[in-house]
Protein backbone atom coordinates (compact mmCIF):
# COMPACT_ATOMS: atom_id res chain seq x y z
CA UNK A 1 0.00 0.00 0.00
CA UNK A 2 0.93 3.83 -1.11
CA UNK A 3 -0.26 5.37 1.83
CA UNK A 4 -1.07 8.31 -1.07
CA UNK A 5 -3.96 10.58 -1.52
CA UNK A 6 -5.05 10.87 -4.64
CA UNK A 7 -6.95 14.26 -3.95
CA UNK A 8 -3.37 15.75 -3.53
CA UNK A 9 -2.45 15.92 -6.90
CA UNK A 10 -0.78 18.15 -9.31
CA UNK A 11 -3.99 19.34 -10.78
CA UNK A 12 -4.91 20.30 -7.60
CA UNK A 13 -1.86 21.82 -6.51
CA UNK A 14 -1.79 25.27 -8.30
CA UNK A 15 1.15 27.33 -9.15
CA UNK A 16 2.59 30.52 -8.43
CA UNK A 17 5.55 32.34 -7.65
CA UNK A 18 5.86 31.21 -3.72
CA UNK A 19 6.01 27.57 -5.27
CA UNK A 20 6.97 27.29 -9.05
CA UNK A 21 10.52 25.90 -8.30
CA UNK A 22 9.77 23.27 -5.95
CA UNK A 23 6.24 22.29 -8.52
CA UNK A 24 8.60 22.23 -11.48
CA UNK A 25 10.95 20.06 -9.59
CA UNK A 26 8.24 18.13 -8.78
CA UNK A 27 7.31 17.09 -11.57
CA UNK A 28 10.62 16.40 -13.00
CA UNK A 29 11.56 13.54 -10.31
CA UNK A 30 8.11 12.53 -11.07
CA UNK A 31 8.39 11.68 -14.98
CA UNK A 32 12.04 10.66 -14.50
CA UNK A 33 12.21 9.08 -10.57
CA UNK A 34 15.62 8.64 -9.98
CA UNK A 35 16.30 9.95 -12.80
CA UNK A 36 17.33 13.65 -12.52
CA UNK A 37 19.70 15.15 -10.15
CA UNK A 38 17.06 16.46 -7.96
CA UNK A 39 17.84 13.29 -5.53
CA UNK A 40 16.61 13.49 -2.68
CA UNK A 41 14.24 16.44 -3.89
CA UNK A 42 13.73 17.91 -0.24
CA UNK A 43 10.98 20.25 -0.23
CA UNK A 44 11.05 22.75 2.92
CA UNK A 45 8.97 25.63 4.30
CA UNK A 46 6.53 26.76 7.25
CA UNK A 47 2.97 25.20 8.50
CA UNK A 48 0.33 24.53 5.67
CA UNK A 49 2.30 25.75 2.95
CA UNK A 50 1.71 22.34 0.51
CA UNK A 51 4.77 20.36 1.46
CA UNK A 52 2.50 17.45 2.11
CA UNK A 53 -0.05 18.01 -0.64
CA UNK A 54 3.11 18.22 -3.36
CA UNK A 55 4.88 15.15 -1.71
CA UNK A 56 1.76 13.33 -2.24
CA UNK A 57 1.27 14.93 -6.00
CA UNK A 58 4.92 13.73 -6.98
CA UNK A 59 3.78 9.94 -5.55
CA UNK A 60 0.56 10.02 -7.39
CA UNK A 61 1.83 11.09 -10.67
CA UNK A 62 4.64 8.38 -10.24
CA UNK A 63 2.28 5.79 -9.68
CA UNK A 64 0.25 7.09 -12.73
CA UNK A 65 3.25 6.75 -14.99
CA UNK A 66 5.00 3.87 -14.10
CA UNK A 67 2.18 1.21 -12.25
CA UNK A 68 4.83 -1.08 -11.52
CA UNK A 69 7.57 0.93 -9.30
CA UNK A 70 6.65 0.57 -6.15
CA UNK A 71 5.97 4.22 -3.81
CA UNK A 72 5.66 4.53 -0.15
CA UNK A 73 4.49 8.03 1.32
CA UNK A 74 5.37 7.78 4.98
CA UNK A 75 5.96 10.20 7.34
CA UNK A 76 8.59 10.70 9.70
CA UNK A 77 6.65 10.20 12.76
CA UNK A 78 5.14 7.06 11.98
CA UNK A 79 8.34 5.69 9.95
CA UNK A 80 10.48 6.34 13.51
CA UNK A 81 7.58 4.59 15.14
CA UNK A 82 7.58 1.27 13.33
CA UNK A 83 11.53 1.21 13.26
CA UNK A 84 10.75 0.96 17.10
CA UNK A 85 8.58 -1.60 17.02
CA UNK A 86 10.83 -3.39 14.90
CA UNK A 87 13.93 -3.26 17.06
CA UNK A 88 11.94 -4.37 19.95
CA UNK A 89 10.21 -7.14 18.22
CA UNK A 90 14.03 -8.40 16.71
CA UNK A 91 13.03 -7.20 13.41
CA UNK A 92 15.55 -4.20 12.73
CA UNK A 93 17.12 -6.22 9.31
CA UNK A 94 13.75 -6.74 8.24
CA UNK A 95 12.70 -3.29 8.56
CA UNK A 96 15.49 -2.07 6.41
CA UNK A 97 15.08 -4.36 3.80
CA UNK A 98 11.42 -3.41 3.84
CA UNK A 99 12.90 0.18 2.86
CA UNK A 100 15.42 -0.51 0.42
CA UNK A 101 13.30 -2.73 -1.93
CA UNK A 102 11.33 0.62 -2.70
CA UNK A 103 12.04 2.64 -6.17
CA UNK A 104 10.63 5.96 -4.55
CA UNK A 105 10.63 6.52 -0.54
CA UNK A 106 8.47 9.77 0.22
CA UNK A 107 9.38 10.55 3.85
CA UNK A 108 7.10 13.79 5.46
CA UNK A 109 8.56 15.83 8.31
CA UNK A 110 12.00 14.90 8.73
CA UNK A 111 12.48 17.49 11.13
CA UNK A 112 10.67 14.94 13.77
CA UNK A 113 13.97 13.00 13.39
CA UNK A 114 16.07 15.21 14.97
CA UNK A 115 17.40 14.25 17.85
CA UNK A 116 16.40 10.38 17.23
CA UNK A 117 20.36 9.23 16.55
CA UNK A 118 18.82 5.30 15.79
CA UNK A 119 16.12 6.40 13.89
CA UNK A 120 18.59 8.67 12.13
CA UNK A 121 21.39 5.70 11.76
CA UNK A 122 19.13 3.39 9.96
CA UNK A 123 17.58 5.74 7.42
CA UNK A 124 21.05 6.73 7.00
CA UNK A 125 21.59 3.09 5.55
CA UNK A 126 18.62 3.53 3.40
CA UNK A 127 18.93 6.43 1.93
CA UNK A 128 22.40 5.17 0.70
CA UNK A 129 21.19 1.90 -0.55
CA UNK A 130 18.62 3.56 -2.14
CA UNK A 131 20.59 6.76 -3.70
CA UNK A 132 23.09 4.20 -4.96
CA UNK A 133 20.30 1.74 -6.92
CA UNK A 134 19.40 4.87 -8.41
CA UNK A 135 15.73 4.92 -6.49
CA UNK A 136 14.24 8.34 -5.26
CA UNK A 137 13.80 9.89 -2.49
CA UNK A 138 11.70 12.60 -1.55
CA UNK A 139 11.71 14.64 1.60
CA UNK A 140 10.08 17.15 3.36
CA UNK A 141 10.90 19.36 6.52
CA UNK A 142 9.87 22.63 7.98
CA UNK A 143 12.84 24.31 7.50
CA UNK A 144 16.00 24.01 5.16
CA UNK A 145 18.75 21.36 6.00
CA UNK A 146 21.43 24.45 7.41
CA UNK A 147 18.79 25.32 10.13
CA UNK A 148 18.38 21.30 10.88
CA UNK A 149 18.85 20.89 14.72
CA UNK A 150 20.40 17.55 16.08
CA UNK A 151 20.26 15.79 12.16
CA UNK A 152 23.95 14.09 12.37
CA UNK A 153 26.09 16.08 9.83
CA UNK A 154 26.39 12.82 7.63
CA UNK A 155 23.11 12.73 6.87
CA UNK A 156 22.69 16.75 6.57
CA UNK A 157 25.09 16.20 4.27
CA UNK A 158 23.41 13.75 1.86
CA UNK A 159 19.95 16.13 2.52
CA UNK A 160 21.75 18.56 0.67
CA UNK A 161 23.13 16.36 -2.63
CA UNK A 162 20.00 17.05 -4.17
CA UNK A 163 17.94 20.32 -4.23
CA UNK A 164 16.54 21.87 -1.57
CA UNK A 165 12.87 23.78 -2.85
CA UNK A 166 10.83 26.01 -0.57
CA UNK A 167 7.29 26.49 -0.85
CA UNK A 168 6.79 30.29 0.51
CA UNK A 169 3.86 32.27 1.56
CA UNK A 170 1.14 32.32 -1.84
CA UNK A 171 1.08 35.81 -2.78
CA UNK A 172 -2.60 37.56 -3.37
CA UNK A 173 -3.50 35.45 -6.90
CA UNK A 174 -2.67 32.39 -6.08
CA UNK A 175 -4.53 32.85 -2.50
CA UNK A 176 -7.35 33.74 -4.86
CA UNK A 177 -7.00 31.26 -7.72
CA UNK A 178 -6.28 28.15 -4.79
CA UNK A 179 -9.81 29.61 -3.38
CA UNK A 180 -11.42 29.79 -6.31
CA UNK A 181 -10.08 25.95 -7.43
CA UNK A 182 -11.59 24.68 -3.93
CA UNK A 183 -15.12 26.02 -4.50
CA UNK A 184 -15.22 24.60 -7.38
CA UNK A 185 -14.15 21.43 -6.22
CA UNK A 186 -16.75 21.29 -3.69
CA UNK A 187 -19.37 23.06 -6.47
CA UNK A 188 -20.06 26.20 -3.95
CA UNK A 189 -20.82 29.10 -5.43
CA UNK A 190 -19.20 32.43 -4.16
CA UNK A 191 -18.95 36.41 -5.44
CA UNK A 192 -15.85 37.55 -6.23
CA UNK A 193 -15.88 39.86 -4.01
CA UNK A 194 -15.84 38.16 -0.64
CA UNK A 195 -13.00 35.49 -2.05
CA UNK A 196 -10.83 38.55 -2.70
CA UNK A 197 -11.33 39.81 0.74
CA UNK A 198 -10.84 36.49 2.30
CA UNK A 199 -7.52 36.21 0.11
CA UNK A 200 -6.96 39.79 1.05
CA UNK A 201 -6.83 39.29 4.67
CA UNK A 202 -5.51 35.61 5.10
CA UNK A 203 -2.06 35.59 4.14
CA UNK A 204 -0.02 33.16 6.47
CA UNK A 205 -0.54 29.76 4.96
CA UNK A 206 -3.13 27.64 3.03
CA UNK A 207 -4.11 25.85 5.17
CA UNK A 208 -6.26 28.40 7.17
CA UNK A 209 -7.37 30.18 3.81
CA UNK A 210 -8.97 27.13 3.12
CA UNK A 211 -10.25 26.56 6.85
CA UNK A 212 -11.89 30.40 6.54
CA UNK A 213 -13.73 29.50 3.54
CA UNK A 214 -14.92 26.27 4.73
CA UNK A 215 -16.40 27.83 8.18
CA UNK A 216 -17.80 30.68 5.75
CA UNK A 217 -19.82 28.17 4.11
CA UNK A 218 -20.74 26.39 6.97
CA UNK A 219 -22.13 29.46 8.80
CA UNK A 220 -23.90 30.34 5.69
CA UNK A 221 -25.43 27.36 5.14
CA UNK A 222 -26.46 26.52 9.14
CA UNK A 223 -27.76 29.85 9.71
CA UNK A 224 -29.20 30.24 6.08
CA UNK A 225 -27.76 32.80 5.75
CA UNK A 226 -26.51 34.67 2.55
CA UNK A 227 -22.80 34.74 2.28
CA UNK A 228 -22.11 38.32 2.62
CA UNK A 229 -18.98 40.17 3.01
CA UNK A 230 -20.22 41.12 6.83
CA UNK A 231 -20.37 37.38 7.88
CA UNK A 232 -17.31 37.11 6.23
CA UNK A 233 -15.38 39.94 8.30
CA UNK A 234 -16.50 37.92 11.18
CA UNK A 235 -14.87 34.86 10.71
CA UNK A 236 -11.95 36.23 8.51
CA UNK A 237 -11.44 38.62 12.20
CA UNK A 238 -11.92 35.29 14.08
CA UNK A 239 -9.13 33.40 11.68
CA UNK A 240 -6.45 36.49 12.01
CA UNK A 241 -6.99 36.73 15.75
CA UNK A 242 -6.34 32.98 16.38
CA UNK A 243 -3.31 33.06 14.21
CA UNK A 244 -1.90 36.30 15.69
CA UNK A 245 -0.32 34.36 18.55
CA UNK A 246 3.12 34.10 16.83
CA UNK A 247 5.20 36.04 19.80
CA UNK A 248 7.66 38.73 17.42
CA UNK A 249 11.66 38.38 18.15
CA UNK A 250 11.02 42.08 19.76
CA UNK A 251 8.48 41.46 22.68
CA UNK A 252 10.59 37.94 23.30
CA UNK A 253 13.43 39.93 23.93
CA UNK A 254 11.68 42.80 25.77
CA UNK A 255 9.80 39.75 28.16
CA UNK A 256 13.60 38.57 28.70
CA UNK A 257 15.37 41.92 29.59
CA UNK A 258 12.32 42.72 31.73
CA UNK A 259 12.64 39.56 33.43
CA UNK A 260 16.82 39.96 34.12
CA UNK A 261 16.52 43.95 34.82
CA UNK A 262 18.78 44.93 31.80
CA UNK A 263 17.40 47.09 28.92
CA UNK A 264 17.50 45.52 25.54
CA UNK A 265 20.34 47.28 23.93
CA UNK A 266 22.36 45.80 27.22
CA UNK A 267 20.67 42.16 26.60
CA UNK A 268 21.94 42.83 22.53
CA UNK A 269 25.54 44.58 23.47
CA UNK A 270 28.81 42.52 23.03
CA UNK A 271 29.44 41.90 26.75
CA UNK A 272 30.43 38.50 28.06
CA UNK A 273 29.53 38.82 31.23
CA UNK A 274 27.83 35.71 32.10
CA UNK A 275 24.20 36.86 33.03
CA UNK A 276 24.21 39.26 30.07
CA UNK A 277 24.89 36.23 27.94
CA UNK A 278 23.18 34.30 29.67
CA UNK A 279 20.03 36.49 28.95
CA UNK A 280 21.04 36.93 25.23
CA UNK A 281 21.14 33.11 24.99
CA UNK A 282 17.92 32.61 26.67
CA UNK A 283 15.93 35.16 23.93
CA UNK A 284 17.76 32.90 21.27
CA UNK A 285 17.01 30.22 22.50
CA UNK A 286 12.81 31.39 22.99
CA UNK A 287 12.79 33.09 19.07
CA UNK A 288 13.83 29.73 18.33
CA UNK A 289 11.04 27.85 19.94
CA UNK A 290 7.62 30.52 19.48
CA UNK A 291 8.76 31.79 16.04
CA UNK A 292 8.89 30.71 12.56
CA UNK A 293 12.69 32.60 12.17
CA UNK A 294 15.54 31.09 10.94
CA UNK A 295 18.60 31.15 13.28
CA UNK A 296 20.26 33.40 11.15
CA UNK A 297 17.36 36.24 10.75
CA UNK A 298 16.97 35.28 14.92
CA UNK A 299 20.85 35.95 15.11
CA UNK A 300 20.79 38.90 13.00
CA UNK A 301 18.00 40.63 15.05
CA UNK A 302 19.44 39.93 18.24
CA UNK A 303 22.75 41.69 18.47
CA UNK A 304 23.49 40.84 14.81
CA UNK A 305 24.98 37.61 15.58
CA UNK A 306 25.25 35.02 12.80
CA UNK A 307 23.72 31.58 12.77
CA UNK A 308 25.85 29.37 14.33
CA UNK A 309 25.74 31.46 17.50
CA UNK A 310 22.20 30.98 17.81
CA UNK A 311 22.64 27.14 17.24
CA UNK A 312 25.32 27.35 20.05
CA UNK A 313 22.99 29.45 22.14
CA UNK A 314 19.78 27.32 21.64
CA UNK A 315 22.14 23.93 23.05
CA UNK A 316 23.33 25.98 25.66
CA UNK A 317 20.02 26.84 27.55
CA UNK A 318 18.77 22.54 26.60
CA UNK A 319 22.19 22.04 28.67
CA UNK A 320 22.08 23.81 31.42
CA UNK A 321 18.36 23.85 32.20
CA UNK A 322 19.08 19.97 32.63
CA UNK A 323 21.56 20.18 34.77
CA UNK A 324 21.45 23.98 36.90
CA UNK A 325 18.03 24.28 38.64
CA UNK A 326 18.18 27.81 39.28
CA UNK A 327 18.44 28.08 35.47
CA UNK A 328 15.45 25.75 34.71
CA UNK A 329 13.63 28.31 36.73
CA UNK A 330 14.26 31.19 34.68
CA UNK A 331 13.64 28.91 31.21
CA UNK A 332 9.87 28.14 32.81
CA UNK A 333 9.44 31.52 34.46
CA UNK A 334 10.10 32.87 30.46
CA UNK A 335 8.39 30.27 28.62
CA UNK A 336 4.85 31.06 31.19
CA UNK A 337 5.32 34.65 30.46
CA UNK A 338 5.70 33.97 26.61
CA UNK A 339 2.97 31.67 26.75
CA UNK A 340 -0.27 33.74 28.17
P1 LIG B 1 2.05 21.40 4.99
O1 LIG B 1 2.33 19.94 4.81
O2 LIG B 1 3.11 22.27 4.37
O3 LIG B 1 1.77 21.80 6.40
P2 LIG B 1 -0.31 20.79 3.47
O4 LIG B 1 0.31 20.10 2.30
O5 LIG B 1 -0.97 19.95 4.48
O6 LIG B 1 0.74 21.77 4.16
O7 LIG B 1 -1.34 21.88 2.90
C1 LIG B 1 -2.38 22.47 3.66
C2 LIG B 1 -3.61 22.61 2.83
O8 LIG B 1 -3.42 23.59 1.83
C3 LIG B 1 -3.98 21.32 2.10
O9 LIG B 1 -5.37 21.18 2.10
C4 LIG B 1 -3.47 21.56 0.69
O10 LIG B 1 -4.25 20.85 -0.27
C5 LIG B 1 -3.64 23.05 0.53
N1 LIG B 1 -2.67 23.65 -0.38
C6 LIG B 1 -1.41 24.05 -0.08
N2 LIG B 1 -0.80 24.57 -1.15
C7 LIG B 1 -1.68 24.51 -2.16
C8 LIG B 1 -1.65 24.90 -3.55
N3 LIG B 1 -0.56 25.46 -4.10
N4 LIG B 1 -2.76 24.69 -4.29
C9 LIG B 1 -3.85 24.12 -3.72
N5 LIG B 1 -3.96 23.74 -2.46
C10 LIG B 1 -2.88 23.92 -1.67
MG1 LIG C 1 2.48 18.42 6.23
Amino acid sequence: ESQLNPNYSFENFLEGDSNRLARSAGLAVANKPGGTSFNPLLIFGGVGLGKTHLAHAIGVDIKDKYPEKTVLYISAEKFTQQYIDAVKKNNRNDFIHFYQIIDVLIIDDVQFLSGKTGTQDVFFHIFNHLHQNGKQVILTSDKAPVDMQDIEQRLLSRFKWGLSAELQNPDFETRVSILKNKLYRDGVEMPDDIIDYVAKNIKSNVRELEGAIISLIAQSSFNKKEITIDLARVIVEKFVKNTKREVSIDYIQKVVSDYFQMDIDTLQSKTRKRHIVQARQLAMFFAKKFTKASLASIGSQIGKRDHATVLHACKTVDNLSSTDKQFRKYVEDIGKKLSV
